[in-house]
């Protein structure tokens, strides 16, 4: 029985960070004139409104993307970051203009990617993947899968375009995710070497949450780049913080981040003890 459902969270401070990895990562391979396919092995509903039961019992978004919106004199990438939630509320007549609305991974990458591209959306959660299925309906490069996204993955591996961009973005609301996602890893790098791949984390203060950042670094990825974000201290209660950890990134993406981290940490920080942190291997 999955009880995890994301618009409680939709806009968070992990949200803020692992939609602005996204949109640079897509916006660096869309640059290039070759078809993309774009797996997300976790895709929830793919859109979700700030004001309804979900998002308003807990307001994450209010520490999220509520700290951004408004703001002027931001970085570039954190601008463009910007720029894509605001397109998503003005496509909709009753949210042009304000957040109203906050967009999720698929539809992040809908609105990135070219008419020649295709997307794979995952989703186990029934309720969750009947709304997927219908923001998407119209849509004929996508393809919604009520399925498990781990396998779905493998299964898709490799990709007929020979370039694709993977999130994986699991709850890990049983333990068991943990391993699941290191071991999918190897197995779609055995079958997919040059994919780039984006894998989203809690920081948490489980024993599992503290080890799944060095299992990461040792997958047997050559090259990757490794950020974490930390809103609170590490002794705190709950999601104190997350990370991102991207196999074969694109160059400027580490520069990028380097650019943004630095305002986004201080405008999201809970607490005077919140940092940021870039690691980088194999990367010149
Ligand atoms: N990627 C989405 C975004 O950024 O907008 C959020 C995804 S949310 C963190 C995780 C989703 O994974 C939930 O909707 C949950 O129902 C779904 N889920 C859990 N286990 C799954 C599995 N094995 N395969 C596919 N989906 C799964």
């Amino acid at each position: 029985m999955l009880s995890y459902r994301h618009g409680f969270h939709a806009g968070n401070h992990a949200d803020v960070l692992k939609h602005l990895i996204q949109i640079l990562v897509l916006e660096h391979l869309t640059a290039k004139e070759k078809p993309l396919r774009y797996i997300d092995t976790h895709a929830a509903t793919g859109g979700y409104t700030l004001d309804s039961t979900f998002s308003e019992k807990t307001s994450e978004w209010q520490q999220g993307i509520g700290q951004l919106w408004n703001k002027t004199d931001l970085p570039a990438p954190v601008t463009r970051y910007l720029e894509v939630v605001t397109s998503f509320n003005n496509n909709s007549s009753s949210s042009k203009g304000q957040l109203k609305l906050y967009p999720g991974s698929p539809s992040i990458a809908a609105e990135l990617l070219r008419p020649y591209d295709k997307l794979a959306l995952f989703e186990l959660h029934s309720a969750d993947f009947r709304d997927l299925k219908n923001n998407f309906n119209d849509d004929r490069r996508v393809n919604t899968s009520n399925g498990d996204g781990f396998h779905g993955l493998i299964s898709l591996l490799p990709p007929i375009e020979r370039r694709a961009f993977v999130l994986i973005d699991p709850p890990y609301e049983v333990k068991e995710d943990y391993d699941t996602v290191v071991k999918t890893l190897k197995g779609a790098l055995q079958r997919f070497a040059t994919g780039v791949y984006a894998i989203w984390y809690p920081m948490l203060t489980s024993e599992h949450s503290r080890m799944f950042p060095h299992k990461l670094e040792n997958c047997e990825a050559d090259k990757w780049l490794h950020v974490t974000m930390q809103v609170r201290g590490s002794r705190t209660e709950g999601m104190f913080g997350s990370g991102m950890f991207v196999i074969n990134p694109p160059w400027l993406l580490e520069k990028q981040l380097k650019e943004a981290l630095p305002v986004i940490y201080k405008q999201l920080a809970q607490s005077p003890d919140a940092s940021f942190k870039i690691k980088t291997c194999g990367l010149d």
